[in-house]
């Protein structure tokens, strides 16, 4: 920026100090709200429309800031990520998560899986494994309960690493999801390698589905695509009826979306299970 010369380096600098600025804000705001307990999960439900059961819920997480009110998670991962704070923040999502499924199924609530985001710092933490084992054990969760999202971006980072995590994960028996399959950069070679359970259809292709063939030809590839390797197949941001009878029609049974329900608190999730089983 400097050879620019005059306002417009100090138009740069003026720029560039702002945004350090927030960023370190929004790092020792993140920071207390780890210490406040600012975060909460919202739980969105997977549904099977075969049987029109919830088979399972995403835990997703919200920020409840003090002044600033519910703020998305678009808005402060990236900045966890680059901090480095989605550790702590990420740890803290699985083991609630865990728990919270713990005490659902205490509550006679059966044959529920939670599904949990997972960072690529978290994956690349020395014993990732390790503490994803000790969280089972002590929510006392049945491993296969616990499915993990990990996104191709992810994976790409160290691949080698990521496949040998992979691995381990699948000794101890939890579920894998490559989350917003299609968007990412892993090709169909490294997908054989992977020893992923689900393939997660982002909702960017599931939009305009039913109105752009592109879309409607990508989605219809990756459902056959999942089915011939033998894995299992759901779609995300499923907002419409046409939606669902599209992919319904083309073998996909599981989705998650408006459709369903929104992301609601652990509490309001109890209704949405009481009312699907009531059905
Ligand atoms: P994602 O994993 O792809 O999660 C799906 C996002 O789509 C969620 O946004 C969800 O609320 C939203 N969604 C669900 N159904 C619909 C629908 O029918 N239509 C539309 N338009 N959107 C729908 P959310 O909760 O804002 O999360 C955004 C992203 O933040 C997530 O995308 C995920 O990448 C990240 N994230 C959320 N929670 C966590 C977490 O605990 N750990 C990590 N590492 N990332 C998280
Ligand atoms: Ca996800
Ligand atoms: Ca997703
Ligand atoms: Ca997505």
């Amino acid at each position: 920026a400097k050879e620019l010369g005059g306002d417009n380096y100090k138009f740069y600098t003026h720029a560039m100090r702002e945004q350090l600025g927030e960023r370190v804000q929004m790092e020792s705001a993140l920071r207390q709200a780890l210490e406040r307990r600012e975060f909460v999960l919202y739980y969105q439900p997977q549904v099977d429309i075969g049987s029109g059961r919830i088979v399972g819920m995403e835990a997703l997480i919200r920020w409840q800031h003090p002044e600033m009110g519910m703020v998305a998670p678009g808005r402060f991962i990236p900045v966890a990520e680059e901090t480095g704070m989605i550790l702590q923040m990420g740890a803290w999502v699985l083991r609630s998560a865990c728990q919270q499924l713990r005490t659902w199924q205490c509550e006679g609530r059966r044959n529920l899986r939670v599904a949990v985001n997972v960072s690529a710092r978290q994956m690349a933490e020395r014993d990732f494994v390790g503490s994803v084992a000790d969280v089972l054990r002590e929510a006392g969760l049945d491993p296969d309960c616990l499915e993990l999202e990990l996104t191709e971006s992810l994976v790409m980072n160290d691949v080698e690493h990521a496949i040998a995590v992979m691995h381990q994960l699948k000794k101890l028996g939890v579920k894998l999801a490559i989350d917003d399959f299609g968007t990412g950069y892993s090709s169909l070679a490294h997908l054989k390698r992977f020893t992923v359970d689900v393939l997660k259809i982002d909702q960017a292709f599931v939009r305009d589905l039913t109105v752009d063939p592109d879309d409607a030809a990508i989605v219809t590839t990756i459902i056959a695509l999942a089915a011939n390797l033998n894995l299992q197949v759901i779609s995300e941001g499923v907002e419409t009826l046409d939606q669902l009878s599209f992919l319904r029609e083309h073998g996909c049974y599981q989705m998650q979306g408006y459709y369903f329900s929104r992301p609601v608190p652990a509490t309001a999730f109890g209704a949405v299970l009481d009312e699907n089983e009531a059905r």
